[in-house]
């Protein structure tokens, strides 16, 4: 016997308490049971793809197609969209996804934070799409925790996988990322980057929305075929490198460009346009991403080199 539920999509925002933040979502209840899985856009503001990816995957999901639940949260962030701001909300200046899981008694972002984690709780996986911010360049690449035991790792490696996007990172950081929070309540996660510089890029939209639905299949929400699976080596080494100056900021390397131990990666230069500071690449790998500002702080990042 097949349970038939009703079928159904409801519109609505999440008020965040002591703020007058309101994230807007859509929620779809499916003809069968099934897990549910959140799906989360604009944690940082100025990610665009991923934003626009959220709200056409949500206003397009059929009800009736959907055997499970569908839990989407279009922008995470809106202080940090309307803003225009890069990394940070302008209420606190804090980055959202440092903050996770956040604090219902805390600041701005630090509530919103803890009002997605509510939302968490209900699911059973979480996708949060992201992208190159408004001064960084990438190619597209997932990320997933080593955190939260065996079957939570293997589980969000296999989303990873048939999200189909070819670099895969596994990441050891406890830092408030969104995937490390969930990974601790157990509950596989994967944060997907596509897009970049403030551009609302179709083909990074693209890149999302065939991750979506790959993703859909192989959680069992969506029959169907997910298609081929990334199957090159996931990627545990990775080098996030920050400013050790404030100055001009020139780089040497480009997102994609694989890149060896030693080479130069980007200079630093004064007002006058001489060079203050060279900038080694620390390991051999491919180059994720760098930042595209001329303007660099100390202690701002610059690039970020991976390898398995
Ligand atoms: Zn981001």
């Amino acid at each position: 016997m097949t349970t038939t539920l009703q079928a159904t999509k409801m519109r609505g925002y999440f008020d965040v308490p002591g703020t007058e933040i309101r994230l807007p979502y859509t929620d779809v209840q499916g003809v069968a049971p099934g897990p549910t899985l959140l799906v989360t856009g604009g944690v940082h503001g100025g990610e665009y793809p991923g934003i626009e990816s959220a709200i056409r995957f949500a206003r397009d999901l059929d009800p009736n197609r959907v055997k499970g639940r569908v839990l989407v949260i279009h922008l995470s962030n809106p202080p940090a969209f309307f803003a225009k701001r890069q990394y940070v909300s302008p209420l606190d200046e804090k980055n959202l996804n440092r903050v996770f899981p956040g604090d219902p008694d805390g600041s701005p972002t630090e509530r919103v934070a803890a009002v997605i984690m509510e939302a968490l709780a209900q699911a059973d996986f979480w996708v949060d799409l992201h992208g190159g911010d408004i001064h960084e360049a990438l190619v597209p690449f997932t990320i997933y925790s080593d955190r939260g035991g065996k079957e939570v790792v293997r589980q969000a490696e296999a989303m990873a996988r048939a999200y189909g996007i070819e670099h895969i990172l596994e990441s050891s950081s406890i830092a408030g990322g969104s995937y490390a929070a969930a990974a601790e309540q157990g509950i596989p996660a994967i944060l997907a980057e596509s897009g970049q510089v403030g551009q609302l890029d179709e083909e990074a939209v693209r890149v999302h929305l065939s991750g979506l639905q790959r993703l859909m299949v192989h959680l069992g929400l969506w029959e169907g075929e997910v298609g081929s699976r990334v199957a090159e080596p996931i990627m545990r080494r990775f080098a996030w490198v920050t400013s050790p100056k404030s100055g001009f900021f020139y780089r040497v390397i480009r997102p994609g460009d694989h890149v060896i131990a030693g080479q130069v990666g980007a200079v630093i230069h004064d007002a006058f346009g001489d060079p203050i500071a060279e900038i080694p690449v620390p390991q051999d790998g491919v180059v994720l991403f760098t930042v595209t500002s001329l303007a660099i702080n100390a202690g701002d990042p610059l690039f970020a080199v991976a390898a398995p």
